[in-house]
């Protein structure tokens, strides 16, 4: 019997308390059950998600680092750091998770240490900050909104680079390159734009 579980609402047309097997195979619409499943491990830790964005502009002169990954193209992304605005918004999506703040006040442009800064240094604090708090990385899915280059070609590059980043295998990282569709400051190819999802779990779960 110790492998019986009591649950209520299982049989909808007797309020009794009534011993099932397995009451995971059932679905109540009704109270929640009052026995766990078994097989399923619960933590009080909460799984947290978290967003982010970024856009820099395209200028001459620079560069185009994109996701980590360096792109043959005439123009590149302005700004303080190496301008990877994929990075960033990577970043701004694990800090979100864990309302650890944004990348500005982490690591601001008023700073020279970042100047010209590699944009992975700031994933690494994050994921840091992740770590120390018991989290790891479930997944992540990145949006790159960018008319030109074309970024095909480069997407697995870019797929790995973020994985090996956030320590987890090129499966638990999407990467979608769009274009505007000649909309806005991305459809006249004076930037790029980037979004990121981040799920974090507690770590070894
Ligand atoms: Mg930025």
């Amino acid at each position: 019997m110790e492998q019986l579980h009591a649950t209520r609402a299982l049989n909808r047309f007797d309020s009794r308390p009534t011993l099932v097997e397995n009451p995971s195979e059932f679905a109540p619409p009704g109270p929640p059950v009052l026995a766990r499943p078994r097989g399923l491990h619960y933590s009080d830790r909460m799984t947290r998600i978290g967003f982010g964005y970024d856009s820099h502009r395209l200028v001459e002169g620079r560069d185009l680092i994109i996701g980590g990954v360096r792109i043959e193209h005439e123009l590149g992304l302005s700004g303080h750091s190496d301008g990877d605005a994929v990075l960033h918004a990577v970043t701004d999506a694990l800090l979100g998770a864990l309302a650890a703040g944004d990348i500005g006040q982490l690591f601001p442009d008023t700073d020279d240490r970042w100047k010209d800064a590699d944009s992975s240094v700031f994933v690494a604090k994050a994921m840091g900050i992740a770590t120390e708090a018991g989290y790891s990385v479930a997944n992540c899915d990145v949006v790159i909104i960018a008319e030109s280059p074309r970024l095909g070609p480069h997407r697995e590059a870019i797929q790995r680079r973020i994985a090996d980043l956030l320590g987890v295998e090129p499966g638990r990282v999407g990467v979608k390159a769009k274009s505007n569709e000649r909309m806005g400051f991305v459809g006249r190819g004076e930037g790029i734009a980037a979004m990121a999802a981040v799920l974090l779990t507690a770590a070894g779960e």
